[in-house]
């Protein structure tokens, strides 16, 4: 139920009714994280703030919880032919997770340039991996190849209707667990994460705020509500590699849902990204990823000042053990 959607009703409505679904559907298939309250961040903010641990999420990020409801909404046929994705990041990981646990055949195409230890640990979760070509593009001509020969159901990394019903998930749980929230931090890219606790959290707090934080270069979502429409941005390495890539330039919801419901955008440089990941290891005990990271980051520097309470959420955990021992170390990026 509600994995399509009635027709009559607003995006805003068909999302919300989604997200109701896929809580009861992915029920003990996903972790309930904690909200903990954060004493630093409480005293730096002067008002109570509170990290959500999706960095302790199943595969390591918040992503388990779109895959999972989007594997869950599959109809008899396509859970029989299976899925594909191009995402060798949480995306790709959770996809494989997901199906995985359902006994889905599951297929991650990427180019040749994508890392061994990335490949292994994707065939590691019982993925079947296509190497192609020695780009993106390549791997996603693939995917297009493999869904029309296998019949195999791509499922996007964002902008699904499923899939940000899955990581609306978060927001229910706030609200439950905070039903007073004014401010929610959510770190930024595709969207799918921001929408989905958008809507969530604003169905039951209208006035909350929901703040989307990205890196400086290629914030595709900044980029694209300030230009009024879905624009391409130029890819830049960054410690936030998780909130890398476009929107789609045919995006059908997550624009929509972002530009209407956020009430920011906030860019950080690499360096504040940094201290973001040196705070959550050294003050908070957690283990954060660069994209995780940004929203302690734009604490620390100043550029939120929140209505309490807050929520920040702490997105992954997926960083290179010897560059997170760098940055602890001190190195800027
Ligand atoms: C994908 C991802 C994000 C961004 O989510 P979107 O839905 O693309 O905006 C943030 N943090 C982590 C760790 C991610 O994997």
């Amino acid at each position: 139920m509600a994995c399509a959607s009635a027709r009559q009703s607003t995006l805003f409505d068909r999302t919300l009714e989604a997200v109701a679904a896929a809580r009861g559907r992915s029920a003990g298939r996903v972790l309930r994280t904690a909200l903990k309250p954060s004493a630093s961040l409480s005293d730096l903010a002067g008002v109570p703030v509170h990290l959500k641990l999706e960095n302790r999420q199943t595969t390591g990020a918040f992503k388990l919880r779109g895959a999972t409801n989007a594997i869950l909404c599959l109809d008899a046929e396509a859970r029989r032919r299976g899925v594909v994705t191009a995402s060798t990041g949480n995306h790709g990981r959770a996809l494989a997770h997901a199906a995985g646990a359902e006994g889905i055949r599951a297929v991650v195409c990427m180019s040749a340039l994508v890392p061994a230890n990335k490949v292994e640990a994707i065939r590691a979760l019982g993925a079947e991996v296509h190497i192609v070509g020695r780009s993106q593009d390549d791997a996603q001509e693939e995917v297009a190849r493999l869904a029309k020969r296998d019949g195999l159901a791509e499922v996007p990394p964002f902008d699904d209707i499923a899939v940000v019903a899955g990581q609306g998930t978060i927001g229910a749980e706030i609200a439950e667990d905070l039903p007073d929230v004014e401010t929610v931090i959510v770190p930024l890219s595709g969207g799918g994460l921001a929408a989905g606790i958008a809507v969530a959290v604003k169905a039951h707090r209208p006035k909350a705020r929901i703040v989307g934080v990205s890196m400086a270069q290629g914030a595709a979502m900044h980029e694209s509500i300030k230009a009024g429409h879905p624009v391409a941005v130029e890819e830049v390495a960054s410690l936030a590699d998780s909130l890398g890539g476009g929107i789609g330039l045919e995006n059908r919801i997550t624009f929509e849902l972002c530009r209407e419901l956020l009430a920011k955008t906030v860019l950080l440089s690499e360096d504040e990204i940094a201290a973001g990941i040196r705070h959550a290891f050294n003050v908070e005990g957690e283990v954060v990823e660069g994209a995780g990271a940004v929203g302690i980051g734009a604490l620390l520097a100043g550029k939120i000042r929140p209505r309490g309470p807050a929520v920040l959420i702490l997105s992954g955990s997926n960083i290179d053990p010897q560059a997170h021992a760098r940055i602890i170390g001190g190195a800027a990026a």
